[in-house]
């Protein structure tokens, strides 16, 4: 397989997987989450600057909760080539 290269020929039709950047959807969504005990910060869109603000705060109540796990979501979508069968359907 060629990961170099996002575009594959399924059945002689071209797709191609990229960040999805329509309106709307997010760049990111960002959670984080005390390894300690499991507490969670609130999800936010395209900024983890929340995220971090989280963790200081936590650990400052909870001098011992020093370890996080960032989540980030992202977004992909498929799209046809202008060849594709499927490039005149909206999906
Ligand atoms: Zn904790």
């Amino acid at each position: 397989m060629d990961t170099a290269n996002p575009r594959r020929r399924f059945a002689y039709a071209v797709w191609s997987v990229s960040a999805d950047t329509r309106p709307g959807v997010p760049v990111g969504i960002f959670q984080i989450e005390c390894m300690t005990c499991h507490a969670e910060s609130p999800a936010t869109d395209n900024d983890a600057t929340p995220q971090q603000d989280w963790a200081l705060t936590h650990t400052g109540r909870h001098p011992d909760h020093r370890g996080f796990k960032l989540t980030t979501e992202t977004y992909w979508r498929v799209t046809p080539a202008a060849d594709n069968p499927y490039a005149w359907r909206e999906g």
